[in-house]
């Protein structure tokens, strides 16, 4: 056999990987873990799922359903899908023909986007940005346009862009745009307004809409969630991204969708079916009976967030952060600045190891880590009890000049 050396060898890796890191939110997750720190970091609930909805997924698995469901996703939960995407936003919605149920929304949205995407396509995305939209994008041959988002300069106030900025990003080459409403990280709810100009430039540049709505439930101070396809003209333009996680507190089951126009549903399902197969089986079943819940679950499961968020906002703003009120979702985006250290991954590792307790760091969510030095990123899907004994930590911190 000839022998081989180290330099004949190939480096075996794909080009695209070495583009993106691994994510940093997950990342944060090992090291709270490490460190006995409070996770304020990664988007989990700490608290259980309802009750009804666990009962739904044992009785689906004890009645056997435990084989495949049909790749693009079992009939009982494509139809609540559509049903509630009705009753939500007036959105009329073909079970058999328009959605495809994936492993959660991240396998939905890069399923999408390898389904979309050509190499050289570029895709729009505002900036601070769900880390995960970067990979993607890398991963499906497409280049990301970052538009910023700008931080309010007073409180209270929203985060807003520029609408020359976003113009000037979208030319020829542009594919799509991808839109987080309500908005990871930074709490924003995108108005009618801001969605309506958003859609006359899709419909200039002929560019589709892949709208992440998630958090679509999880509101404060009476803001309203719009999906994009419910605009006049986007319905043909626009996939829908949402699932299970966020509103019925399962993250870890992993039942995600996207909601399309048939053709672009087609491509969607080939990606899909080639990526996972299929999502889990009887967790679309209790999917299914999730969608089902009466209206009050929902009134119930945005209340609960706001307490939260009005137990944690307070008590960071206490610490010593400036903080930027979210109108939606479940995190606070906060300035650093007060605490003078060199930068947002410095802050973070002094806090998850001196003071216990685990945020992201605001550069994972720029593509220029400098965009984010100046801030971080708290979590309050937590328990009462979690969120105060972060709060207590978080007291020992001191004020430091920069
Ligand atoms: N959305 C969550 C966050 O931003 C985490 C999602 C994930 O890790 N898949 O923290």
């Amino acid at each position: 056999m000839a022998e081989i050396t180290s330099t004949q060898s190939k480096h075996f890796l794909s080009d695209k990987v070495e583009h993106f890191t691994e994510s940093v939110i997950r990342e944060m997750t090992r090291q709270a873990m490490l460190y006995n720190a409070v996770n304020l970091a990664q988007g989990f609930p700490d608290f259980p799922a309802p009750v009804e909805i666990k009962q739904a997924a044992q009785e689906a698995v004890a009645a056997d359903v435990n084989q495949y469901a049909i790749t693009w996703g079992a009939k009982n939960l494509r139809n609540a899908i559509a049903r509630q995407m009705g009753v939500w936003q007036g959105i009329s919605v073909d079970p058999e023909k328009d959605i495809t149920v994936c492993c959660g929304s991240t396998e939905a949205m890069i399923s999408t986007l390898l389904a979309v995407c050509n190499t050289g396509d570029e895709v729009v995305i505002f900036e601070p940005f769900y880390e995960n939209y970067g990979p993607d994008s890398v991963l499906s041959g497409a280049k990301p346009k970052f538009v910023k988002l700008r931080p309010p300069t007073e409180a209270p106030g929203e985060w807003t862009f520029d609408e020359k900025e976003l113009r000037k990003a979208f030319h020829r080459h542009t594919k799509a745009i991808i839109l987080n409403t309500p908005n990871n990280p930074t709490g924003k709810v995108f108005t009618r307004a801001e969605l309506e100009l958003i859609r006359d430039l899709c419909l200039e540049f002929d560019v589709l809409a892949i709208t992440d709505e998630i958090y679509e439930h999880i509101l404060y101070d009476c803001t309203e969630h719009i999906s994009m396809a419910s605009l006049d003209g986007m319905r043909d333009r626009t996939v829908t991204i949402n699932g299970m996680s966020k509103t019925y507190s399962v993250t870890g089951w992993r039942v995600g969708w996207a909601v399309a126009p048939e053709k672009i549903t087609n491509a969607i399902r080939k990606v899909h079916d080639f990526l996972t197969v299929g999502a889990p089986a009887p967790l679309q079943e209790a999917g299914a009976a999730a969608l089902s819940l009466p209206p009050e679950y929902y009134t119930k499961l945005a209340e609960g967030y706001r307490t939260r968020r009005d137990r944690l906002v307070p008590a960071l703003a206490t610490a010593g952060f400036r903080c930027f009120q979210p109108r939606g979702a479940y995190y606070v985006m906060t300035d650093i600045s007060a605490f003078g250290f060199a930068d947002d991954v410095a802050f973070t590792k002094h806090l998850i190891k001196e003071v216990g307790v685990a945020a992201v760091p605001g550069s994972s969510f720029y593509r220029d880590p400098r965009d984010g030095a100046r801030q971080v990123r708290f979590a309050f899907c937590k328990k009462p009890e979690t969120l105060d004994e972060a709060a207590r930590r978080l007291s020992k911190l001191t004020f430091r000049k920069a």
